[in-house]
């Protein structure tokens, strides 16, 4: 198995412990009690997390982490995301905002917030989209004023996660509106019961239900300095680092999503009969499954690779973040549709979770930067890398039999257009 090669023991025995935990402590009645929109947030699930100190376990020890490395994360990350997109998503978000308390908070933001989040106390949630657009990170509206150590904030985010059921926010605010763009923006944590803090709209959504995803309204919510985190107009810095969590964390959860449909179909293949046999007898189904396997390992493979890069402090490592946010999630959503075609009728219907998988992983080809957003991010990457590079591999291009043309290697520019050839 991919994972034999990729995981050491360590790692191995985490994601068998996660396993366990996702099997025994994790009810089937949740599951469907979250997509029926009957619970808001699973508090209780987050509090069990925490107490089997599976939460944020790359964090210090001090802090109530683990001081794992991202790989054990995303082998983690697997065995949780086979329980679909919302339960993921309360697994990983102690992970990506504590990335900003770990990384940029005071001793007290993580004495009083970070602590209680990795014990499963405290619920987060992350702010940043607003009803204006998430893709444009810099043009955030949602205004911080501070005066004599205090901000006064005011604006709306849309679609948090968690907006009902969690504690406190970290919210992205514009402080400073005539600076450059990547200096107007700063993180601010704000508690849920301040008053003027408002949530306004649970949304009902396509899939990922159950997990509080609705839109915060703050009028003139008062929030002392001490509440900043990093520094005034340090938000472009710190989301650069959140963006690792945020979307390793969309890749490994979208393993287990992908993997557990296909286990559902591959099963049902194995005892399924069509014309007298068995239909993973047909080469159109068994391909089909041939196809979404190598599809997963390719995006397992991806994915570690990608928190290898961030734990060695690789220079690649962003465009590979990148590459496995859209490869992973883009991945997951093929095995699904891959699986729900093997099972044929009866996997559009909710007597398999196919469907409801399906459902799920639509959202995370859209959230944590949509996928359109990373092929933005891969491409400036890598032009810069090749263009930047002092010492390029073999120049293939002059292996060419009429490599010396010089007169047919035209690269248009302004002049051709007005002097001619
Ligand atoms: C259920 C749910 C939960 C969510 N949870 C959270 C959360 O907890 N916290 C949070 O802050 N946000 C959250 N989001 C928001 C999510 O991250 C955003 O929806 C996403 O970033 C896209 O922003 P947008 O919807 O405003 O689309 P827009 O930014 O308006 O983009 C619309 C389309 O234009 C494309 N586009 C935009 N700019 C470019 C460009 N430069 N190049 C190419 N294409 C471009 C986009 O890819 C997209 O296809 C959640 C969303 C949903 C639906």
């Amino acid at each position: 198995m991919l994972l034999d090669v990729l995981l050491t023991a360590e790692e191995k025995a985490l994601k068998n412990e996660v396993r366990d935990f996702v099997k025994n402590e994790v009810s089937t009645e949740l599951i469907r009690k979250m997509d029926r929109d009957e619970i808001t947030y699973p508090r209780e699930y987050v509090k069990k997390l925490g107490e089997k100190n599976l939460l944020g376990l790359r964090f210090p020890k001090k802090y109530g982490g683990r001081g794992l490395n991202w790989t054990g994360e995303i082998a983690a990350l697997e065995e949780i995301g086979v329980l679909g997109t919302a339960l993921g998503c309360a697994f990983a978000m102690p992970s990506i905002v504590g990335e900003a308390l770990n990384r940029f908070g005071t001793d007290d933001q993580k004495e009083n917030f970070l602590k209680p989040l990795l014990k499963g106390d405290l619920v987060s949630a992350e702010a940043l989209t607003e009803p204006r657009g998430g893709s444009d990170f810099f043009g955030a509206t949602t205004r911080a004023d501070l005066k004599n150590g205090t901000f006064t904030i005011k604006g709306q985010k849309r679609f948090v996660v968690a907006a009902d059921g969690a504690d406190f926010f970290i919210v992205y605010c514009n402080t400073n509106p005539q600076g450059k763009p990547h200096e107007r923006i700063s993180l601010i944590l704000i508690e849920k019961d301040r008053p003027g803090v408002e949530v306004k709209y649970l949304y009902k959504l396509l899939g990922t239900r159950g997990g509080g995803t609705g839109r915060l309204i703050f009028r003139d919510v008062k929030v002392p300095e001490s509440n900043l985190i990093g520094g005034l107009n340090q938000g472009a810095n710190i989301f650069n680092s959140m963006m690792v969590p945020e979307r390793l964390t969309s890749a490994g959860a979208s393993l287990g999503m992908g993997r557990a449909a296909l286990e559902v179909a591959i099963r049902y293949s194995d005892r399924r009969k069509a014309f007298g046999q068995k239909i993973r007898n047909f080469q159109g189904v068994s391909f089909k499954a041939a196809d979404a396997i190598a599809q997963l390992d390719s995006a397992r493979a991806l994915t570690i690779a990608a928190g290898k890069a961030v734990d060695t402090g690789m220079s690649t490592a962003r465009r590979l973040v990148s590459e496995a946010k859209k490869v992973a999630t883009d991945a997951a959503w093929n095995i699904i549709n891959l699986s729900m075609q093997i099972v044929g009728g009866i996997g559009y219907t909710n007597v398999y979770p196919i469907e409801k998988l399906l459902r799920d992983a639509r959202l995370i080809q859209i959230w944590t930067g949509t996928n359109e957003i990373m092929n933005l991010l891969i491409q400036h990457e890598f032009y810069r890398e090749v263009l930047g590079d002092s010492s390029p591999a073999r120049l293939i291009e002059a292996d060419a039999e009429e490599a010396g043309a010089a007169d047919e290697k035209v690269y248009i520019d302004e002049d051709m257009w007005t002097k001619g050839w």
